[in-house]
């Protein structure tokens, strides 16, 4: 990274003054600048040169002034570092008590942007046709500075840590709407050209990357927010190339949510008025420059039949109010480096996410699918892995790394990370008292006047709260990477229950070389009479002993971490407040969740975990729980079925059957559901009953009565009446169907949907919405479930029919039920075999055809060696505990063969996850699951 001019100059800009003359129809524009100097030391000091940041301008004349005296400069270009150098013939001493100005003439560029992939950055313009005329002349110049474009409007010190006020004087022409950061000071005509000039007030102090305006053809629609801060209301506007009508609910939803945060920072909005600004083309989507808010037009110029949909109402919703916070945190507070970033975004949405849900527009947000599994979930995946960064880390290398635009230094998983942080420090400080001494922050000054850390707001609410745990937590978690697992045990001492709380950092890929180090953990621990515990808020050590017994921690799954619980006794109590119904679903959905994590991973299942999984389910399956009166658990059943098909998966893999442990819950679950004999009608079951139910067939599929079931199922889904059967059970039907066929006659008719399911895609649908369904996605379940039979002559149609449409992607699917099924022996063969051995024959006496016939240049080649590498990857995962069998193979083949389909790498993996499958295997049977 380049030397910091903030630091390395002996002055440095305190106000720019910039006068910019646009001339929309030539590719420059001119400019002008007052740019007033302070010393970088408050001391006096000697200057003779000057660096300043610049890109793609010329400076046509320069100079300094001191004292009225004007001492002209010279000027060089420093391209690489997009900085200019003034030098001046002689020292100039200077004294902070004096004035000292640098006068600059200069012309720079105007960018012409055309399609989406061109870079919107600095000045740029956009034409654009106007809806009502069909003409195309009319036009937009707008700026975007974040995270170093400022260098291409003036020259500057165009780095986050250096705060200075703007005041900013266009002309360009009369019909132009013309905005900028600050409200109009004065428009006035120039003489009796068309052109007019407008002077905008004094900025307060911010940094360059927020700085902005826009010039145009704009149409525009204003109101007023009335403040409880100030007498004034303040005036807000929104403004669009066409169509403004479409930007009500926009302006609404600002007018709505600026006294709420006015509210919730207990202080006014920034500035004295707020402008958003639709663009045609914006890059970035949206940019929050002070009192400018930029935003790519589709995101907000809505119809009111798209409003109609909820989940884009509160998509429009929550990207204003992120924008809006940033006018508090990240541009009246504003940091020192783009290495903060992640704490500005995830900050502006923890925020925007926490007013709405208050307000009602986001009900249930921090419980939601949205947060905890495709934000929260997906970064704790991400996290299980050795080699993740922490917080800090990942940041400052994406600084290193020079970044050209905003998305190089945004961080995804960083983000999501500091959303979860701030959501843990709310809850455990305690919303209110989080929320006050986050208020105190905005009433110190001095953390307005200069950039900051955010560790400097962290210590200032750590002060107000007079705890020092807020701030240990913060840099406890910006500095360790990854993300703890709590093992949680119930123990006896001197006659008393007592909990036993360990945590270690969680890893998934086996690695064994990593940092442990303990976290700070928030622990969110419901007692066994439903309260939270308020005496236990936050585990930082490897152990805590509690004096008494809990129910679970991480309550609503509101912490970053994983619970294993590991004590015969969390179950049972678990089960109790099944029975009441007072178990938040959200708790049993983390607990099936963090049971999906544990089972299958060698480093992490213990046999309590599969005795506990099969405690909850039976007991969910038993008439102790009234699943009508407390439907709200079939969310959760589903993730604790996701958890036993992964047992199921995993014992049939390895020739070895849970099948007292499955049919344990199966049995009586089925029995539990009133399966419908008819057609499924609409709104009777819950799109996570639907799911629980297809996973019950699948599971059931030996079953007499679910084969009459599906049998039936089936029938209306080859006859109708339409919609008929729900999409959602349709893979487990065609596996069922599959399984039971005892002959290729029977089996025919699913088979003919595999080529084909055109005639019957009508009488399928989602059953709540009434959507039609594609045909191929139907196809797609045929192929994959077509060979759950153990019959041989079926057996032998489908490997026939796999090897004549090898060029079909996706067709390696058809060997999914004979994986379930690898180690058991075919129905109707006199041979002795397992059904593994008729694949591997078949496998064998075809390759060396498939694979010439893939080296042959055709447009299904691609396809066919994708399929057989896919295939080869199967039939070896069969063979993986007989490893001399599939080395002799690879031993006599030809090795130009292998390495067309990779063979030996996919060979490799197998052997790896076998070794991983079977440590566990030999640890699950001290749990008795396989029999
Ligand atoms: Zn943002």
């Amino acid at each position: 990274m380049s030397e910091l001019l903030a630091i390395t100059n002996a002055v440095v800009p305190s106000h720019y003054e910039l006068h910019l003359d646009i001339n929309p129809l030539k590719t420059n524009f001119r400019g002008s600048a007052r740019i007033s100097l302070k010393p970088t030391n408050l001391a006096a000091c000697s200057i003779q040169d000057l660096k300043l940041h610049s890109k793609n301008l010329v400076i046509l004349s320069a100079s300094l002034c001191e004292s009225k005296v004007e001492h002209p400069l010279d000027v060089t270009y420093d391209k690489s570092e997009e900085v200019v150098i003034f030098n001046c013939q002689e020292q100039i001493l200077f004294s902070p008590d004096r004035k000292l100005f640098l006068h600059l003439d200069y012309v720079g560029r105007i960018n012409a942007i055309k399609t989406y992939q061109d870079e919107t950055a600095g000045v740029f313009k956009t034409n654009f046709m106007d809806p009502k005329t069909g003409k195309s002349n009319n036009m937009v110049i707008a700026t975007h500075c974040q995270p170093y474009f400022a260098r291409s409007i003036f020259p500057c010190v165009d780095e986050p840590s250096l705060k200075t006020t703007f005041q900013l004087t266009i002309k360009t022409l009369s019909r132009f709407k013309v905005i900028s950061n600050t409200s109009k000071v004065s428009s006035s005509k120039v003489g009796n050209s068309d052109q007019k000039l407008t002077v905008f007030g004094i900025t307060p102090l911010m940094v360059t990357s927020i700085f902005g305006f826009v010039v145009g053809d704009l149409e525009m629609s204003r109101t007023e927010v009335h403040s409880n801060y100030s007498p004034n209301k303040m005036p807000l506007s929104i403004y669009s190339p066409s169509n403004i009508e479409n930007a009500a609910f926009a302006l609404d939803t600002v007018q709505k949510y600026i006294p709420i945060l006015e509210e919730f920072f207990d202080k006014k909005c920034p500035l004295d008025k707020l402008d958003f600004v639709l663009l045609p083309f914006l890059k970035d989507m949206a940019m929050e420059n002070f009192g400018l808010i930029t935003v790519q037009m589709n995101h907000l110029l809505l119809t009111p039949t798209v409003l109609a949909n909820n989940d884009v109402r509160q998509q429009v919703q929550q990207l204003i109010v992120h924008e809006l916070v940033h006018q508090w945190m990240g541009n009246y507070l504003s940091f020192q480096s783009f290495e903060y970033l992640w704490f500005n975004e995830s900050f502006a949405t923890w925020c925007a996410c926490e007013v709405l849900e208050k307000s009602g527009d986001l009900p249930n947000y921090w419980t939601s699918k949205a947060y905890l599994v495709d934000q929260t979930g997906t970064a704790m995946s991400s996290d299980s892995d050795s080699h993740t960064l922490s917080i800090a880390a990942a940041s400052l290398k994406a600084t290193m790394n020079s970044p050209s635009q905003t998305k190089d230094l945004f961080d995804a998983h960083s983000y999501a990370k500091g959303i979860a942080i701030l959501r843990g420090m709310s809850l455990s400080t305690g919303e209110e008292f989080f929320k006050k001494a986050l208020q105190k922050v905005f009433k110190d000054e001095s953390l307005h006047k200069n950039s900051i850390k955010p560790i400097n707001i962290i210590y200032h609410m750590a002060n107000t709260l007079k705890s020092q745990n807020i701030s240990n937590h913060f840099s406890s978690w910006c500095r360790t990477a990854g993300l703890p697992i709590v093992s949680v045990e119930l123990i006896e001492e001197s006659n008393k229950t007592k909990t036993k709380l360990v945590q270690h950092r969680y890893i998934t890929s086996g690695d064994t070389d990593y940092e442990d180090v303990p976290y700070s953990i928030p622990l969110f621990i419901q007692l066994p009479n439903t309260e939270l515990d308020t005496k236990h808020i936050l585990m930082t050590d490897r152990t805590l002993k509690i004096d008494y017994p809990i129910l679970l921690c991480n309550h609503e799954s509101q912490g970053y971490y994983h619970v294993s619980y590991e004590s015969d006794e969390f179950y049972k109590q678990i089960n109790q407040h099944l029975t009441n119904g007072d178990l938040s679903e959200i708790d049993l959905v983390k607990i099936f969740t963090d049971l999906q994590y544990y089972i299958g991973d060698s480093a992490y299942q213990k046999p309590i975990h599969l005795s506990g999984l099969q405690n909850l389910l039976q007991h969910l399956s038993s008439d102790e729980v009234d699943l009508k009166r407390h439907a709200k658990y079939w969310l959760a059943m589903r993730s604790g079925l996701i958890a036993l098909g992964k047992v199921e998966q995993l014992s049939a893999a390895n020739g070895n059957f849970a099948h007292d442990y499955i049919y344990s819950v199966v049995t009586p679950l089925i029995k539990k559901i009133n399966w419908p004999v008819g057609k499924f009608e609409e709104g009777t079951y819950s799109s996570y009953q639907l799911d629980c139910m297809s996973k019950l067939l699948f599971m059931g599929r030996e079953l007499p009565n679910i084969c009459e079931l599906c049998h039936n199922y089936f029938n209306h889904i080859l006859q109708g009446p339409p919609s008929s059967v729900p999409i959602e059970i349709v893979e487990s039907v065609f596996a069922v169907i599959s399984q039971s066929a005892k002959n290729t006659k029977q089996w025919k008719r699913l088979f003919e949907l595999a080529n084909s399911c055109e005639g019957i895609k009508e009488n399928v649908s989602f059953l709540n919405i009434n959507t039609p369904v594609h045909s191929d996605a139907l196809q797609f379940y045929a192929i994959n479930y077509m060979c759950f039979s153990k019959n041989f002559g079926i057996i032998k149609k489908t490997l026939e029919f796999i090897a004549a449409n090898l060029e079909i992607s996706g067709i390696d699917s058809a060997l999914l039920g004979l994986t379930y099924n690898a180690y058991q022996k075919p129905k109707g063969d006199q041979s002795d075999c397992q059904i593994r051995e008729i694949v591997w024959e078949w496998f064998r006496t075809h390759f060396d055809v498939w694979v010439r016939s893939c080296v042959r240049k055709d447009a299904s080649s691609d396809n066919k060696r994708t399929s057989l590498s896919s295939i080869a990857f199967h039939v070896f995962k069969m063979f993986a505990a007989d490893e001399e069998i599939v080395d002799e193979f690879l031993e006599i083949t030809q090795d130009s063969f292998l390495d067309i389909l990779s063979a030996k790498d996919y060979w490799e993996i197998v052997k790896s996850t076998h070794s991983e499958d079977k440590q566990l295997l030999e640890k699950t049977m001290k749990y008795d699951v396989f029999n």
